[in-house]
């Protein structure tokens, strides 16, 4: 969706030092969010909390109005897979939430997602969390010169699904610069050796969306939410990476969320 064009921009050093440092105020607006997790807060007040502080950054929420898009974060809880729009809904105890978000400075996005526990959660959805998060580091390994994007692809589907999670077709991870979405496409699923060569300097927001039951999802009629068809839970992990020879490069940030949830005992991996 929103994609430019089919061309595949690499980025020079100094275009990745601005994402890179988009990711760290990307990856700092998400700890803010982290904070306030817990049951009783509302969606609408995490997101009103990013909005200030990627404000207060001299930066740009790439979600708000994006193709009219009402909200800065995208937050998505239980079956909800994606695009979930903020409302006065309040987390409870067992729920988990997805927080989506972007953040455009200086001419170029940076794109990541993490999914939280809310109090207590039953072992069989904190596992799908866990499952979902390393499924992303799988692909993340994958996204090195010489591969291809059925690389990745193949490496998060066959995680999770050796783990018996439905692994999300219809959504999927996408280049990342001047636009939030750009080519190629990184689909969460695909096979070895297939699609577009991964080139020095290609940057791809990697983000398996996974779910405990059946992959099948439906669009809500807001047009915006997706949810699992079943309405068992979804996770989603995002990381926004430039290729490079022996390793993807990680240019976003899960250090300051993890920092949080260190220090309320919520490290889920
Ligand atoms: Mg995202
Ligand atoms: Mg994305």
């Amino acid at each position: 969706m929103g994609k430019k064009d089919k061309i595949i921009y690499l980025k020079s050093e100094e275009e990745l030092e601005i994402i890179r440092v988009n990711g760290q105020i990307l990856g700092k607006a998400h700890a803010e969010v982290a904070k306030l997790v817990e049951p009783g807060v509302t969606t609408k007040v995490l997101d009103k909390i990013a909005f200030e502080y990627i404000k207060d950054n001299s930066a740009k929420p790439s979600f708000l109005n994006y193709n009219g898009f009402p909200a800065s974060l995208c937050i998505s809880v239980n079956d909800v897979v994606v695009h979930g729009i903020p409302s006065n809904r309040e987390l409870i105890d067992g729920d988990i939430v997805s927080v989506d978000c972007g953040v455009y400075k200086n001419g170029f996005h940076a794109d990541s997602a993490y999914t939280y526990t809310v109090g207590e959660v039953q072992s069989d959805v904190l596992d799908l969390l866990k499952h979902t998060y390393r499924s992303l580091f799988k692909g993340i390994e994958q996204a090195k010169v010489g591969n291809r994007v059925g690389d990745v692809s193949f490496a998060v589907q066959n995680y999770a699904e050796i783990h018996r999670y439905g692994v999300v077709r219809e959504l999927v991870g996408h280049g990342v610069g001047k636009y939030l979405h750009e080519s190629p496409e990184v689909p969460n699923f695909g096979k070895r050796g297939n699609g577009p060569k991964l080139l020095e300097g290609m940057v791809i927001a990697i983000e398996p969306m996974i779910t405990l039951g059946r992959r099948a999802v439906v669009q809500e009629n807001d047009n915006w939410t997706i949810r699992t068809e079943d309405r068992r839970q979804a996770a989603h992990f995002e990381h926004t990476v430039v290729v490079r020879k022996n390793t993807a490069e990680i240019l976003t940030t899960f250090q300051y969320i993890e920092e949080v949830l260190s220090r309320k005992n919520l490290v889920i991996v």
